[in-house]
């Protein structure tokens, strides 16, 4: 290492002629892997990172098991085994009434993270703005900087105790460089269901300025309070500009497995193919085999699943509100937010850093959910999907503290 390189805050090292690039120069450790080390340094309960302590279904787990020991081992298709690209294409038919040929229309990637990052290296030239909503997945800026471009991200505004749409601001934020629009629904980190008019605004602007929209709705069986996930594909004039992606990391409880699934019109479709085939080209056989049977039946799996998330937020959110802090509302996902101020804490960052310590519990501030400057830091986001005893040793925790 001859030159002295500038490291970043996070430490990744670099100079225009040696080291790493600048397109991943801010990408190191996070604020996650912050929070992570200080539960396992302290011991605390982990309700930071989204990682499920969820049961998945046995005949599932079963049917992987044997795929292996039968030796369905090797290569599948670049664009998934028809069996599973059939089923994810019935799941869009029979949900959501979305019509996708399995041959063309569907393509199985490594998890949602893949098709996400294949969708934008696909659509993005260096220089185009993709738009996103704040807060948002931190995959969304990563993967548009991965493909030369930048995301713009507008915030969503607060009604209280949730968040909802601003499409002046939308609409306000596109620009001649915009190409795509990322939209996240159900949503994390809010719990966010957007409603059928906050998706038909959206539709509007995606229309009106010939955008694609790449939509996120790896949540999508995981809604509570009756409240309804749509598609924006199934909106009108959205099926020919939209790719849906969805994975069954979170609904079987199977993050680890990363099999993951785009449809959308066979042009789009196609170009992500393309990009997919030179990240990983094809993973996961024994998975996509189990698959594709479960996805046949995973409404009656997902009931249940939904039953227990639901249980555990309102344990959550009722030990929070009498912890003295302010959960905000969730209609859906993994997540909650809550407002640390009543704490007499400032900023979320703060908050969180000392909890362990106060109260062996870790959360995540959600300003790190934040492109845009103007984040509520005051907000701290916990998770649910976790063992009920978990929740309930946390939430005690935090009461005694208070
Ligand atoms: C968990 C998550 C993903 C990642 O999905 P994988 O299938 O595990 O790659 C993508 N988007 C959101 C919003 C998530 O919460």
């Amino acid at each position: 290492m001859g030159t002295s390189g500038t490291a970043d805050a996070r430490g990744i090292v670099g100079t225009a002629d040696w080291g790493p690039a600048a397109r991943v120069r801010d990408m190191g450790t996070s604020i996650f892997t912050e929070m992570t080390e200080l539960a396992r340094r302290t011991g605390a309960v982990n309700l930071g990172q989204g990682v499920p302590e969820l049961a998945s279904p046995d005949a599932l787990l079963k049917d992987v098991a044997e795929a292996v020991l039968s030796g369905n081992n090797q290569y599948p298709p670049a664009v998934g085994f028809p069996a599973l690209r059939e089923a994810v294409a019935e799941h869009q038919l029979r949900r959501y009434g979305l019509d996708y040929n399995p041959a063309g229309e569907v393509l199985i990637t490594t998890g949602a993270t893949e098709a996400l990052a294949s969708a934008l290296l696909a659509l993005c030239d260096p220089g185009d703005e993709v738009l996103a909503f704040d807060p948002c997945y931190d995959a969304y800026a990563a993967d548009a900087r991965l493909a030369g471009a930048r995301l713009v991200a507008v915030p969503l505004v607060s009604d209280g105790d949730g968040f909802v749409l601003d499409a002046d601001a939308l609409r306000a934020a596109v620009t001649a460089r915009t190409r795509v629009l990322v939209l996240n629904t159900p949503h994390n980190p809010t719990g966010k269901v957007f409603t059928a008019e906050e998706l038909a605004a959206i539709a509007e602007i995606a229309q009106e300025h010939s955008l694609t929209v790449v939509t996120d709705e790896v949540y999508e069986h995981l809604v509570y309070n009756g409240v309804a996930h749509l598609p924006i594909a199934s909106l009108p004039g959205m099926r020919e500009r939209t790719l849906t992606i969805s994975s069954a990391g979170k609904t079987f409880s199977v993050t680890g497995w990363k099999i993951g699934w785009v449809s959308g019109p066979a042009l789009l479709v196609a170009a992500v193919a393309a990009a997919k085939q030179f990240l990983t080209y094809a993973s996961g056989t024994p998975y996509q085999e189990a698959l594709a049977r479960a996805l046949g039946s995973v409404e009656e799996w997902a009931a249940d699943l939904r039953e227990t998330l639901r249980h555990n937020r309102n344990l959550l959110s009722e030990g929070l509100t009498r912890a003295g802090l302010r959960p905000y509302r969730a209609d859906a996902g993994y997540f909650l937010q809550a407002d640390v101020r009543p704490w007499g804490y400032a900023d979320g960052v703060t908050f969180c850093r000392e909890l362990p310590e106060r109260a062996g519990v870790v959360a995540i501030p959600t300003s790190a959910f934040y492109e845009s400057a103007d984040a509520p830091v005051w907000l701290v986001r916990f998770s649910f999907c976790k063992r009920e005893e978990s929740i309930r040793t946390a939430v005690e925790q935090l009461i005694t503290v208070r």
